[in-house]
């Protein structure tokens, strides 16, 4: 699947908040902490990792929760607050945000290259291991990046 045309946008589940992705991610990854297993209900959460200029929010307003992560770092989440859709992370460090995949309108392109947090994924999730996988966080994101480049080169 061919990346799309950017901007791309997105938005929450009530409408109030949408905001609009200005340029393609540096990549796309499950996340199977903890965490994400809670706030996504499922078990892992699809991450679209961008830089934080790439991100506008074009109408709505956000509530945040500050939550501290396995790693110990505190994570900034943004929810719409209206309806409370989670829209995006904010990590403790580097120029990056972080959307929730499914937030998307289209999340066809937005294919996975990797897994991170393996170590407290369910048992039944299949983890291909051709994929860049790392057993807790990627301390070092430029394997992810890497691979989703590949992957959309051609
Ligand atoms: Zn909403
Ligand atoms: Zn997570």
């Amino acid at each position: 699947m061919a990346l799309p045309e950017f901007p791309v946008d997105g938005g929450c589940s009530c409408g109030s908040a949408r905001y609009r992705l200005k340029a393609a991610p540096l990549s796309v990854y499950n996340c199977h902490c903890k965490d994400c297993q809670r706030y996504s209900g499922a078990g892992w959460s699809m991450s679209v990792l961008i830089k934080g200029e790439d991100l506008e929010l074009v109408s709505g307003s956000v509530v945040q929760h500050l939550r501290r992560a396995d790693s110990g770092n505190v994570i900034t989440m943004n929810f719409c607050a209206a309806c409370h859709t989670w829209l995006w992370n904010d990590p403790a460090s580097g120029p990056y945000k972080v959307l929730r995949a499914g937030s998307l309108d289209d999340i066809d392109w937005a294919a996975p290259v990797g897994n991170i947090w393996t170590d407290s994924k369910a048992a039944w999730a299949k983890i291909d291991p051709a994929q860049v996988n790392f057993p807790k966080g990627a301390t070092d994101r430029t394997p992810l990046i890497d691979a989703f480049t590949r992957l959309h080169q051609d």
